[in-house]
Protein backbone atom coordinates (compact mmCIF):
# COMPACT_ATOMS: atom_id res chain seq x y z
CA UNK A 1 0.00 0.00 0.00
CA UNK A 2 1.00 3.49 -0.71
CA UNK A 3 0.01 6.81 1.14
CA UNK A 4 0.62 10.68 0.52
CA UNK A 5 -0.81 14.03 1.87
CA UNK A 6 -3.51 14.85 -0.44
CA UNK A 7 -2.95 18.68 -2.06
CA UNK A 8 -6.00 19.78 -0.24
CA UNK A 9 -8.02 18.92 2.95
CA UNK A 10 -10.38 16.02 2.53
CA UNK A 11 -8.42 15.32 -0.69
CA UNK A 12 -10.87 18.23 -2.14
CA UNK A 13 -9.58 18.75 -5.98
CA UNK A 14 -9.69 22.74 -5.25
CA UNK A 15 -10.43 25.07 -2.32
CA UNK A 16 -12.29 27.81 -3.32
CA UNK A 17 -12.85 31.12 -1.02
CA UNK A 18 -15.42 34.57 -1.54
CA UNK A 19 -13.38 37.57 -0.57
CA UNK A 20 -15.21 40.29 -0.15
CA UNK A 21 -13.01 43.54 0.47
CA UNK A 22 -13.94 46.89 2.56
CA UNK A 23 -16.51 45.78 4.56
CA UNK A 24 -16.71 48.73 7.05
CA UNK A 25 -19.24 50.52 9.60
CA UNK A 26 -20.19 52.49 7.09
CA UNK A 27 -23.22 53.88 4.83
CA UNK A 28 -23.40 55.98 1.38
CA UNK A 29 -26.68 56.97 0.69
CA UNK A 30 -26.93 57.15 -3.34
CA UNK A 31 -29.73 54.26 -3.82
CA UNK A 32 -33.21 54.07 -2.86
CA UNK A 33 -32.73 50.75 -1.88
CA UNK A 34 -30.49 50.56 1.52
CA UNK A 35 -28.56 47.27 0.53
CA UNK A 36 -27.12 49.41 -1.74
CA UNK A 37 -25.79 51.79 0.11
CA UNK A 38 -24.56 49.42 2.86
CA UNK A 39 -20.40 48.73 3.25
CA UNK A 40 -21.57 46.75 6.36
CA UNK A 41 -23.17 49.84 8.87
CA UNK A 42 -26.52 47.65 8.76
CA UNK A 43 -24.67 44.40 9.94
CA UNK A 44 -27.47 41.68 9.67
CA UNK A 45 -30.58 43.83 9.66
CA UNK A 46 -33.23 42.99 7.01
CA UNK A 47 -32.18 45.46 3.82
CA UNK A 48 -28.28 45.18 4.84
CA UNK A 49 -25.64 44.12 2.40
CA UNK A 50 -24.99 40.94 4.24
CA UNK A 51 -29.30 40.23 4.46
CA UNK A 52 -28.89 41.04 0.54
CA UNK A 53 -25.79 38.05 0.16
CA UNK A 54 -27.45 35.51 2.53
CA UNK A 55 -30.91 35.64 0.55
CA UNK A 56 -29.47 36.09 -3.33
CA UNK A 57 -26.26 33.64 -2.96
CA UNK A 58 -26.20 31.82 0.76
CA UNK A 59 -29.35 30.51 0.80
CA UNK A 60 -28.71 28.58 -2.22
CA UNK A 61 -24.90 27.64 -1.84
CA UNK A 62 -25.00 27.41 2.26
CA UNK A 63 -20.96 25.77 2.00
CA UNK A 64 -19.42 29.46 1.00
CA UNK A 65 -16.86 30.42 2.79
CA UNK A 66 -16.19 33.80 2.94
CA UNK A 67 -13.36 36.19 3.99
CA UNK A 68 -13.77 39.78 4.67
CA UNK A 69 -11.40 42.28 4.64
CA UNK A 70 -11.93 44.95 6.90
CA UNK A 71 -10.24 48.24 7.56
CA UNK A 72 -9.79 48.82 11.02
CA UNK A 73 -10.72 52.99 11.05
CA UNK A 74 -12.78 55.16 9.16
CA UNK A 75 -12.88 53.94 5.33
CA UNK A 76 -10.68 56.72 3.59
CA UNK A 77 -12.38 56.01 0.09
CA UNK A 78 -15.66 57.46 1.41
CA UNK A 79 -14.88 60.80 1.24
CA UNK A 80 -15.17 63.17 4.30
CA UNK A 81 -16.98 66.49 2.66
CA UNK A 82 -19.81 64.38 0.56
CA UNK A 83 -22.55 66.64 2.57
CA UNK A 84 -24.45 64.71 4.54
CA UNK A 85 -25.24 61.30 2.57
CA UNK A 86 -22.76 59.08 4.31
CA UNK A 87 -21.73 57.23 7.72
CA UNK A 88 -18.63 55.51 8.77
CA UNK A 89 -17.27 54.75 12.09
CA UNK A 90 -13.79 53.00 13.25
CA UNK A 91 -14.19 49.43 14.53
CA UNK A 92 -14.64 49.51 18.00
CA UNK A 93 -17.25 52.88 17.74
CA UNK A 94 -19.81 50.83 17.67
CA UNK A 95 -20.80 47.78 19.74
CA UNK A 96 -23.66 46.43 16.84
CA UNK A 97 -20.95 46.44 14.53
CA UNK A 98 -18.48 44.26 16.73
CA UNK A 99 -21.26 41.77 17.25
CA UNK A 100 -21.90 41.70 13.92
CA UNK A 101 -17.76 40.83 13.32
CA UNK A 102 -18.17 38.16 15.53
CA UNK A 103 -21.10 36.51 14.39
CA UNK A 104 -19.50 36.15 10.93
CA UNK A 105 -17.04 34.19 12.80
CA UNK A 106 -19.58 32.40 13.80
CA UNK A 107 -20.78 31.70 10.69
CA UNK A 108 -17.45 30.06 9.79
CA UNK A 109 -16.33 32.95 7.58
CA UNK A 110 -13.25 34.93 8.11
CA UNK A 111 -12.37 38.59 9.10
CA UNK A 112 -8.80 39.74 7.72
CA UNK A 113 -6.47 42.64 7.70
CA UNK A 114 -7.21 45.51 5.12
CA UNK A 115 -5.36 48.34 6.55
CA UNK A 116 -6.30 51.37 8.83
CA UNK A 117 -7.85 53.54 6.61
CA UNK A 118 -6.94 52.32 3.38
CA UNK A 119 -4.81 55.47 2.09
CA UNK A 120 -5.57 59.28 0.96
CA UNK A 121 -6.99 61.41 -1.73
CA UNK A 122 -4.54 62.91 -3.63
CA UNK A 123 -6.46 66.17 -4.59
CA UNK A 124 -9.03 66.48 -2.14
CA UNK A 125 -11.29 67.79 -3.74
CA UNK A 126 -11.70 65.18 -6.20
CA UNK A 127 -13.88 62.94 -5.46
CA UNK A 128 -12.99 60.17 -7.61
CA UNK A 129 -10.36 57.89 -6.87
CA UNK A 130 -9.08 56.89 -10.58
CA UNK A 131 -5.77 57.91 -10.33
CA UNK A 132 -6.48 59.90 -7.23
CA UNK A 133 -6.11 57.89 -4.41
CA UNK A 134 -2.80 56.85 -2.88
CA UNK A 135 -3.36 53.37 -1.25
CA UNK A 136 -2.25 52.80 2.32
CA UNK A 137 0.92 50.40 1.83
CA UNK A 138 1.77 52.91 -1.07
CA UNK A 139 2.47 55.75 2.44
CA UNK A 140 4.44 54.18 4.77
CA UNK A 141 7.88 55.47 3.93
CA UNK A 142 9.48 53.51 6.45
CA UNK A 143 8.94 50.17 7.17
CA UNK A 144 9.19 50.54 11.41
CA UNK A 145 5.74 52.95 10.56
CA UNK A 146 4.17 50.09 8.36
CA UNK A 147 5.01 47.38 10.54
CA UNK A 148 3.28 49.79 13.66
CA UNK A 149 0.04 50.69 11.57
CA UNK A 150 -0.30 47.05 10.26
CA UNK A 151 0.06 45.61 13.91
CA UNK A 152 -2.08 47.83 15.60
CA UNK A 153 -4.92 46.75 13.44
CA UNK A 154 -3.67 43.04 14.49
CA UNK A 155 -4.27 44.20 18.11
CA UNK A 156 -7.71 46.21 17.61
CA UNK A 157 -9.13 42.58 16.31
CA UNK A 158 -7.84 40.69 18.93
CA UNK A 159 -9.67 42.30 21.78
CA UNK A 160 -13.03 42.35 19.80
CA UNK A 161 -13.02 38.73 17.98
CA UNK A 162 -12.48 35.02 18.74
CA UNK A 163 -9.99 34.46 15.80
CA UNK A 164 -6.62 36.16 15.76
CA UNK A 165 -5.61 38.29 12.21
CA UNK A 166 -3.57 35.87 10.27
CA UNK A 167 -3.76 37.39 7.12
CA UNK A 168 -4.96 40.30 4.44
CA UNK A 169 -4.65 42.16 1.43
CA UNK A 170 -2.89 45.28 0.19
CA UNK A 171 -5.42 48.05 -0.13
CA UNK A 172 -6.07 48.32 -3.74
CA UNK A 173 -2.99 45.51 -4.16
CA UNK A 174 -1.02 48.27 -4.42
CA UNK A 175 2.51 48.07 -3.09
CA UNK A 176 6.15 49.75 -2.85
CA UNK A 177 9.22 48.64 -2.00
CA UNK A 178 9.05 48.05 1.32
CA UNK A 179 5.87 46.53 1.37
CA UNK A 180 6.31 43.01 1.68
CA UNK A 181 8.79 44.00 4.21
CA UNK A 182 6.16 45.55 6.62
CA UNK A 183 4.20 41.99 6.26
CA UNK A 184 6.68 39.72 6.84
CA UNK A 185 7.55 41.87 9.82
CA UNK A 186 4.44 41.86 11.32
CA UNK A 187 4.38 38.25 11.63
CA UNK A 188 1.52 37.77 9.48
CA UNK A 189 0.88 34.34 7.64
CA UNK A 190 -0.49 34.48 4.26
CA UNK A 191 -1.19 37.61 2.68
CA UNK A 192 -2.83 38.62 -0.75
CA UNK A 193 -0.10 40.92 -2.52
CA UNK A 194 -1.10 40.29 -6.10
CA UNK A 195 -4.18 40.08 -8.31
CA UNK A 196 -3.95 37.91 -11.73
CA UNK A 197 -7.02 37.00 -13.30
CA UNK A 198 -4.73 35.97 -16.72
CA UNK A 199 -4.72 32.56 -14.88
CA UNK A 200 -1.39 31.63 -16.11
CA UNK A 201 -0.12 29.38 -13.86
CA UNK A 202 -1.63 30.58 -10.92
CA UNK A 203 -0.79 28.79 -7.83
CA UNK A 204 0.99 30.05 -3.94
CA UNK A 205 4.13 31.07 -3.78
CA UNK A 206 6.05 31.99 -0.72
CA UNK A 207 7.99 35.56 0.24
CA UNK A 208 9.84 37.23 3.02
CA UNK A 209 11.99 35.61 6.22
CA UNK A 210 8.57 33.99 7.67
CA UNK A 211 7.73 32.39 4.27
CA UNK A 212 4.39 34.45 3.85
CA UNK A 213 2.00 32.47 1.66
CA UNK A 214 1.45 35.10 -0.98
CA UNK A 215 -2.48 33.95 -1.84
CA UNK A 216 -3.58 34.23 -5.21
CA UNK A 217 -6.45 36.37 -6.42
CA UNK A 218 -7.34 34.50 -9.88
CA UNK A 219 -11.20 35.25 -10.51
CA UNK A 220 -13.23 38.43 -10.68
CA UNK A 221 -16.75 38.07 -9.20
CA UNK A 222 -17.81 40.50 -12.41
CA UNK A 223 -16.83 37.79 -14.89
CA UNK A 224 -20.05 36.77 -16.14
CA UNK A 225 -22.03 40.29 -16.22
CA UNK A 226 -18.61 41.93 -17.04
CA UNK A 227 -19.40 43.44 -20.17
CA UNK A 228 -22.64 44.77 -19.39
CA UNK A 229 -23.48 46.16 -16.69
CA UNK A 230 -23.65 50.05 -16.43
CA UNK A 231 -20.65 51.96 -14.21
CA UNK A 232 -21.44 55.71 -13.55
CA UNK A 233 -18.56 55.97 -15.83
CA UNK A 234 -19.40 57.69 -19.62
CA UNK A 235 -16.51 56.34 -21.28
CA UNK A 236 -16.74 53.16 -20.23
CA UNK A 237 -20.12 52.91 -20.37
CA UNK A 238 -20.18 53.88 -24.22
CA UNK A 239 -17.64 51.01 -24.67
CA UNK A 240 -20.21 48.57 -22.95
CA UNK A 241 -22.59 49.71 -25.47
CA UNK A 242 -21.03 48.17 -28.14
CA UNK A 243 -19.36 45.31 -26.05
CA UNK A 244 -22.52 43.89 -23.90
CA UNK A 245 -23.28 41.41 -27.44
CA UNK A 246 -19.85 40.06 -26.45
CA UNK A 247 -21.08 39.00 -23.06
CA UNK A 248 -22.27 34.62 -24.34
CA UNK A 249 -18.81 34.83 -25.66
CA UNK A 250 -16.73 35.71 -22.99
CA UNK A 251 -19.14 33.86 -20.13
CA UNK A 252 -17.38 30.62 -22.41
CA UNK A 253 -14.09 31.83 -21.68
CA UNK A 254 -14.60 31.98 -18.08
CA UNK A 255 -16.21 28.65 -17.48
CA UNK A 256 -13.06 27.50 -19.40
CA UNK A 257 -10.82 29.60 -16.92
CA UNK A 258 -12.62 28.36 -13.59
CA UNK A 259 -12.44 24.56 -15.07
CA UNK A 260 -8.43 25.37 -15.92
CA UNK A 261 -8.29 26.58 -12.15
CA UNK A 262 -10.51 23.41 -10.95
CA UNK A 263 -8.74 20.85 -13.45
CA UNK A 264 -5.33 22.33 -11.75
CA UNK A 265 -6.09 22.04 -8.58
CA UNK A 266 -5.43 25.59 -7.87
CA UNK A 267 -7.10 27.78 -5.29
CA UNK A 268 -9.95 29.48 -6.78
CA UNK A 269 -10.00 32.84 -4.89
CA UNK A 270 -13.39 35.22 -6.24
CA UNK A 271 -12.98 38.56 -5.93
CA UNK A 272 -15.68 41.17 -4.78
CA UNK A 273 -16.09 44.45 -2.89
CA UNK A 274 -19.26 45.07 -0.46
CA UNK A 275 -20.56 47.72 -1.97
CA UNK A 276 -21.53 49.55 -5.22
CA UNK A 277 -22.03 52.60 -3.79
CA UNK A 278 -19.20 54.78 -3.95
CA UNK A 279 -18.81 59.08 -3.06
CA UNK A 280 -18.39 59.81 -6.23
CA UNK A 281 -21.58 57.99 -7.57
CA UNK A 282 -19.56 55.74 -9.76
CA UNK A 283 -20.61 51.97 -9.30
CA UNK A 284 -17.87 50.24 -7.76
CA UNK A 285 -16.37 47.74 -10.29
CA UNK A 286 -16.96 44.06 -8.83
CA UNK A 287 -19.53 44.18 -6.08
CA UNK A 288 -21.71 41.58 -4.40
CA UNK A 289 -25.26 43.55 -5.47
CA UNK A 290 -24.23 43.94 -9.14
CA UNK A 291 -22.56 40.99 -9.55
CA UNK A 292 -25.00 38.57 -8.26
CA UNK A 293 -26.10 36.92 -10.95
CA UNK A 294 -22.28 36.48 -12.03
CA UNK A 295 -21.85 35.42 -8.57
CA UNK A 296 -24.65 32.63 -8.72
CA UNK A 297 -23.24 31.46 -12.52
CA UNK A 298 -19.87 30.47 -10.67
CA UNK A 299 -21.15 28.85 -7.39
CA UNK A 300 -23.79 26.99 -10.13
CA UNK A 301 -20.51 25.66 -11.93
CA UNK A 302 -18.43 24.88 -8.38
CA UNK A 303 -21.05 23.23 -6.69
CA UNK A 304 -20.42 20.04 -9.27
CA UNK A 305 -17.25 19.60 -8.47
CA UNK A 306 -15.43 18.29 -6.07
CA UNK A 307 -14.27 21.45 -4.26
CA UNK A 308 -13.36 22.34 -0.49
CA UNK A 309 -15.44 25.36 0.72
CA UNK A 310 -12.68 27.27 3.00
CA UNK A 311 -11.54 30.80 4.11
CA UNK A 312 -7.97 32.03 3.07
CA UNK A 313 -7.29 31.31 6.74
CA UNK A 314 -7.95 27.35 6.56
CA UNK A 315 -5.94 27.48 2.68
CA UNK A 316 -3.43 28.74 4.50
CA UNK A 317 -3.26 26.61 7.57
CA UNK A 318 -3.20 24.03 5.15
CA UNK A 319 -0.45 24.66 2.67
CA UNK A 320 1.64 25.35 5.65
CA UNK A 321 0.41 22.15 7.95
CA UNK A 322 1.52 20.40 4.25
CA UNK A 323 4.71 22.17 3.49
CA UNK A 324 6.16 21.34 6.78
CA UNK A 325 4.90 17.66 7.22
CA UNK A 326 6.90 14.21 5.84
CA UNK A 327 5.52 11.03 5.48
CA UNK A 328 6.72 7.57 5.98
CA UNK A 329 5.20 4.26 5.86
CA UNK A 330 6.87 0.67 6.52
CA UNK A 331 5.46 -2.43 8.20
CA UNK A 332 1.96 -1.51 9.26
CA UNK A 333 3.56 2.09 10.93
CA UNK A 334 2.23 5.39 8.91
CA UNK A 335 5.04 8.07 10.50
CA UNK A 336 4.23 12.05 9.99
CA UNK A 337 6.66 14.28 11.15
CA UNK A 338 5.55 18.03 11.45
CA UNK A 339 7.59 21.05 12.27
CA UNK A 340 5.36 23.42 13.28
CA UNK A 341 7.72 26.46 13.83
CA UNK A 342 5.33 29.05 13.52
CA UNK A 343 2.95 27.43 16.45
CA UNK A 344 -0.45 27.57 14.32
CA UNK A 345 -3.38 25.76 15.90
CA UNK A 346 -6.13 23.71 14.01
CA UNK A 347 -3.46 22.11 11.96
CA UNK A 348 -4.72 19.30 10.02
CA UNK A 349 -3.85 17.24 7.16
CA UNK A 350 -5.61 14.82 4.91
CA UNK A 351 -3.89 11.23 4.10
CA UNK A 352 -4.88 9.65 1.03
CA UNK A 353 -4.41 5.97 -0.77
CA UNK A 354 -6.63 4.42 -3.60
CA UNK A 355 -6.55 1.44 -1.30
CA UNK A 356 -9.22 0.88 1.07
CA UNK A 357 -7.77 1.49 4.80
CA UNK A 358 -7.64 2.22 8.71
CA UNK A 359 -5.62 4.70 10.32
CA UNK A 360 -5.42 4.46 14.26
CA UNK A 361 -3.58 6.18 17.01
CA UNK A 362 -3.41 5.54 20.71
CA UNK A 363 -6.68 7.05 21.19
CA UNK A 364 -8.75 5.82 18.11
CA UNK A 365 -9.81 4.47 15.28
CA UNK A 366 -10.62 5.97 11.40
CA UNK A 367 -12.04 4.32 8.69
CA UNK A 368 -10.93 5.95 5.67
CA UNK A 369 -14.06 6.99 3.46
CA UNK A 370 -13.78 8.00 -0.44
CA UNK A 371 -13.95 11.21 -1.97
CA UNK A 372 -12.59 12.41 -5.19
CA UNK A 373 -11.67 9.20 -6.63
CA UNK A 374 -9.41 8.16 -3.59
CA UNK A 375 -9.60 6.81 0.13
CA UNK A 376 -9.11 9.44 3.09
CA UNK A 377 -9.23 10.36 6.52
CA UNK A 378 -8.26 13.76 7.74
CA UNK A 379 -6.38 14.03 10.98
CA UNK A 380 -5.38 16.80 13.49
CA UNK A 381 -1.13 16.56 13.46
CA UNK A 382 0.95 18.26 16.45
CA UNK A 383 4.32 19.41 16.33
CA UNK A 384 7.23 16.32 16.12
CA UNK A 385 6.03 13.04 15.52
CA UNK A 386 2.67 11.64 15.04
CA UNK A 387 2.55 7.73 14.62
CA UNK A 388 -0.72 5.74 13.27
CA UNK A 389 -1.06 1.67 12.68
CA UNK A 390 -2.31 1.18 9.52
CA UNK A 391 -4.97 -1.65 8.63
CA UNK A 392 -6.76 -2.78 5.28
CA UNK A 393 -9.58 -2.10 4.89
ZN1 LIG B 1 -10.10 47.88 -0.39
Amino acid sequence: MSFEISKWYNNYQAPTVLMIDDLSDAYIDKYPQSYKNDWGYLCEAEGSAYDFLKKNLLKKFPDIKITFFVPYLKHNVIHDHTKEDYKKFDVGEREAFINFLRQLETYGHEIAHHGSNHGEYINKDNLSTVNNFKHEWELFDNSKQGVETTVKGMEIFKKYLKNPIKGGKFCGYKQRENSLEIIDRSQLHYWCDDVNFNHKNYDYTLFGENKVISFPTNFAGNAFVRLSYITGNEKKDRQKKMTQYLQPIYNVLQYKNLNKLYKHGYIISIQEHISPSTSSGMVQSTNIITDIDSLNRIYDFLSSKSIWYATCQEIAHYIYTKDNSSLTFYANHLIIYFNNHKKLSNTMLSICSDREFTLSSKTETRVAETNNNQFVVNIDVQHGKNEFMVNKG
